[in-house]
């Protein structure tokens, strides 16, 4: 769940904003002035709305101390800043100090909404990963661009099912998955087969993976509930 900071002195504009966006299934954290905003992004923060009048440290001196340490743990937080229409050159400023949007007052709670949802959606495609990057673990290459698994520069051939499936699951390490959601993210909801598929495939899987696939090294039974993939 994305987290987001609203730094705003005045309550009913901050609450008005955290009913809207709790709405939109964010998380919420409200900073009355500027010190317990600097305290709040202490925590892991996806976006904060700043005001730019904070009693005590004011908006512009808050991005000032988050942007210029690169040692602060929200350095590159994605920032909307809320500024009165008389309060220009604060806009001009802000830009200056690293602010990503604005919205001026008085907004529309949903004008802000979709702006953060522009805002974080500009912020991940920048810093999201590259998706056809190799993925190494060990002895084990899985290319996904080419759709090719080596185990140590030998190709090991699969199906393109028990490739997704690998794919998938070395994708997010050590996160277990039951039988139903694999069958669910590479079968598809429409899918009328059972867990045994899952089953089957990931018996097979791992007779090609697997240097020992009695002692798997790659993927792992979690008994009761299903498998994850984690190198040992
Ligand atoms: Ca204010």
């Amino acid at each position: 769940m994305k987290q987001i900071l609203i730094a705003e002195d005045e309550r009913t504009v901050r609450e008005v904003v955290r009913k809207y966006l709790e709405r939109e299934g964010f998380s919420v954290l409200e900073a009355a002035d500027g010190l317990q905003a600097i305290e709040l992004l202490q925590h892991p923060i996806d976006l904060m709305v700043l005001d730019v009048m904070l009693p005590g440290v004011d908006g512009l001196a808050i991005m000032r101390h988050i942007r210029q340490k690169n040692t602060h743990p929200n350095h590159r937080v994605p920032v909307i800043m809320l500024t009165a229409r008389t309060e220009e050159e604060d806009r001009i400023t802000g830009f200056e100090v690293g602010v990503d949007d604005y919205v001026t007052k008085p907004f529309s709670p949903r004008e802000l909404v979709m702006r953060v949802r522009a805002v974080l959606r500009r912020f991940n495609a920048e810093t999201e990963v590259d998706h056809n990057a190799p993925l190494i673990f060990k002895d084990l290459r899985i290319e996904p661009q080419n759709h090719a698994v080596y185990r140590s520069e030998q190709p090991i051939t699969l199906t393109a099912k028990e490739f997704e499936l690998l794919l998938f699951m070395a994708r997010s390490p050590r996160q277990v998955f039951t039988r139903a959601q694999l069958l669910n993210q590479i079968w598809g909801y429409e899918f009328y087969g059972d867990e045994s598929t899952v089953t089957v495939h990931m018996h097979r899987l791992r007779d090609k993976i697997e240097p020992d696939p009695a002692n798997p090294t790659y993927i792992h039974t979690v008994w009761g509930v299903g498998y994850k993939f984690e190198v040992n």
